[in-house]
């Protein structure tokens, strides 16, 4: 139970060196005035009981109890110097705690020797404290009487209390905060220990008093072997949560741990208003290592890159933790985006040089990752989101070409570019296939993507609505891909057996759509842009607005661009013969409100065409 046994904060060093000097006084002039130097009266047999005491505080010092969760030290030595209280008298404990003192001062000659020094006066504070109570109440010393009990309670009580209270003050300058709650916590913390100490003081004086050094002995080895056992148990605990926040295969803290540890880092962020950085790391191409070698080669090397993150991490300390399969993530206090960009990249580029067995098969020759960093920002409240965000951020890393670092918002608007560009590229990719199966389909779905891009301007769409609407006029073909060639390249009319296999075409087109991930969002263009406004379409027969708005949009451009382009099955309309087509089919074919936006719009289009035109013919 000593003062420095805690941990020490460095603060405001002055009033606590002042309490010191003050304890350090007021226990060294206790101990003169109560000892008076008794020792020059010793009979030999006394010292020979001052030795047994000294070794047996000793022992009791070393061997202690070690209490879970934090591993608090607590020594049981306090017992002995009781025992001497009751059997002995005062003078005799604080010989025990003087010699005690030497002893350990020069065993543990690290630790400073006013250290000691005030150690040594908290001591006999509390000894020559306890023992004043225990004469005020009727306590005798020698023997242990039943009838004395209240007496003995009564001094450890105030050897408690005055433990709590020199330590307590020493906690409360050091931490500040409230008195009273540093005192209650170290009540708390102590009690039981104090109540334990009690009982193994009057066990320990009984088997003084009864067996001499033989009880003394007993006593000891007792404690011996009770120590050891909480060692065990103190050893048990922390292995078991050790597993608990550990995952087994890296030896990072696993998925559970990380999500308390950054729900506190976000809140540490926002009272401190420090940075916070997070970072989500995905192994580039780990399935083609695991068909390669198999899941035990897998398992292996991810352990490896467990160890690989956690000695990195800790050096440069931040966290690393496996938030699943082979998805890491590193959580960064104090590091803005920055910071944890460079940090991030000069993990990667290390990583890429580590060797590991069979890495020459991955596409890089190398072990890579991709990573997504999203620094905090006082809009986060809650862990999710910025795990959302790394995740969107490696979901750009990946895409960018793997083997990189990306960090959220770092030119946001050009993400989404790179995005609509790839999916456009995708699409066109596909299309490629119409080039030698039927060349019209491929020029009319640019040109129905043409006129969906102006559209979505006229209707004032947002960049999401835009996105879907742009790329499911590019697609909405897509299904004709499966129609025979020679019904596709028909000149003469169809039979009407042709005619349903050409129908098929959007239920076919769905099916491609939705084995991509990506496609999925615009399966409702390929698969309702022959539903007709009146309910007459296919393949569903649905209705106004069953079918959705963009959908009804995209039937009006497509027809209209069917009508006046070349079409193996149909003669071609002029521009001012598909205007009229559209408005005699609009309110049956067509959404009568969309046909008469898409006429303004072509009409000032056509406008706008033939002015520069009109102009140049007249200047
Ligand atoms: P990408 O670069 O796109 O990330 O490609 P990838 O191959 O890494 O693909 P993805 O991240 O989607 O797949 C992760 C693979 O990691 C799937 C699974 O086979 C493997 N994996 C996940 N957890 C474990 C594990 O505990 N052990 C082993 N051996 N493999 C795992
Ligand atoms: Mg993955
Ligand atoms: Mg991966």
């Amino acid at each position: 139970m000593s003062i420095f046994k805690r941990p020490k904060i460095s603060r405001e060093k002055l009033p606590i060196q002042l309490y010191f000097v003050l304890i350090s006084l007021m226990g060294c002039l206790t101990f003169l005035l109560v000892h008076k130097g008794e020792f020059i009266h010793y009979s030999p047999s006394q010292w020979v009981w001052v030795y047994a005491m000294l070794g047996a505080a000793l022992i009791l010092n070393y061997f202690t109890f070690q209490l879970p969760p934090e591993g608090n030290l607590q020594s049981m030595d306090s017992s002995v110097y009781l025992a001497c209280i009751f059997i002995y008298g005062a003078p005799f404990a604080l010989s025990v705690i003087l010699f005690n003192t030497l002893a350990i001062a020069l065993y543990d000659r690290k630790v400073p020797f006013w250290k000691h020094f005030v150690n040594f006066s908290i001591y006999t504070l509390m000894i020559v404290g306890s023992s004043l109570i225990f004469k005020i109440a009727g306590g005798q010393t020698g023997p242990i009487l039943n009838n004395q009990f209240g007496a003995y309670l009564a001094a450890l009580l105030v050897y408690f209390i005055i433990n709590v209270f020199l330590i307590g003050f020493y906690y409360y300058l050091l931490y500040r905060g409230s008195l009273y709650d540093v005192l209650k916590s170290f009540i708390k913390d102590t009690l039981l220990v104090y109540l334990s100490t009690l009982i193994m003081s009057l066990v320990l004086s009984v088997l003084i008093v009864h067996n001499a050094v033989f009880g003394l002995t007993l006593f000891i080895g007792l404690s011996i072997m009770l120590s050891y056992s909480f060692k065990q148990l103190f050893t048990m605990y922390t292995q078991l949560q050790e597993k608990a926040i550990k995952d087994q295969r890296t030896g990072l803290y696993n998925h559970s741990y990380f999500e308390n540890l950054l729900d506190n880092e976000i809140k540490k962020a926002k009272t401190t208003e420090s940075p916070l950085s997070l970072a989500m790391i995905d192994i580039d191409d780990f399935k083609k290592y695991n068909d390669q070698f198999g899941h035990l080669k897998g398992d292996m090397l991810l352990g490896f890159l467990g160890q690989y993150l956690k000695v990195e991490a800790e050096a440069a300390g931040v966290i690393a933790s496996r938030f699943g399969g082979e998805e890491f993530t590193i959580l960064m206090p104090g590091y803005d985006d920055n910071q944890a960009r460079s940090f991030m990249n000069r993990l990667r580029k290390k990583l890429n040089d580590t060797y590991f067995e069979g890495v020459e098969i991955f596409p890089s020759g190398c072990l890579s990752f991709s990573a997504g960093v999203a620094a905090y920002r006082i809009d986060i409240h809650d862990k999710s989101q910025l795990v959302e965000l790394a995740d969107q951020a490696l979901y750009y890393a990946k895409k960018q070409g793997k083997n990189n670092v990306h960090v959220y918002g770092s030119g946001a608007e050009k993400e989404s570019e790179i995005d609509f560009a790839e999916d456009v590229r995708d699409i066109e990719q596909q299309l490629k296939l119409f080039l030698y199966k039927d060349v019209d389909t491929f020029k009319h779905s640019k040109r129905v993507f043409r006129y969906a891009m102006d559209m979505s301007e006229v209707l004032g769409l947002d960049s999401a609505e835009q996105r879907n609407f742009v790329l499911g006029a590019l697609i909405h073909d897509i299904g004709k891909l499966e129609i025979p060639w020679a019904i596709l390249n028909k000149k003469d009319k169809l039979t009407a057996s042709e005619w349903e296999t050409v129908k098929r075409h959007v239920s076919w087109g769905k099916r491609i759509a939705e084995t991509n991930e990506k496609f999925k969002e615009l399966v409702p263009y390929i698969e309702l842009h022959h539903e007709r406004f009146d309910g007459g379409g296919y393949p569903h027969g649905f209705k106004g607005s069953q079918i959705p708005k963009l959908c009804r949009m995209l039937t009006i451009i497509d027809s209209f661009d069917a009508m006046t382009t070349e079409r193996p099955y149909q003669q071609t309309k002029t521009f001012e013969e598909g205007i009229e087509e559209l408005l005699h089919c609009s309110g049956t074919q067509f959404d009568p409100e969309l046909v008469e936006l898409f006429i303004r719009y072509l009409r000032l289009k056509a406008e706008a065409q033939q002015q520069p035109a009109a102009s140049l013919e007249t200047s």
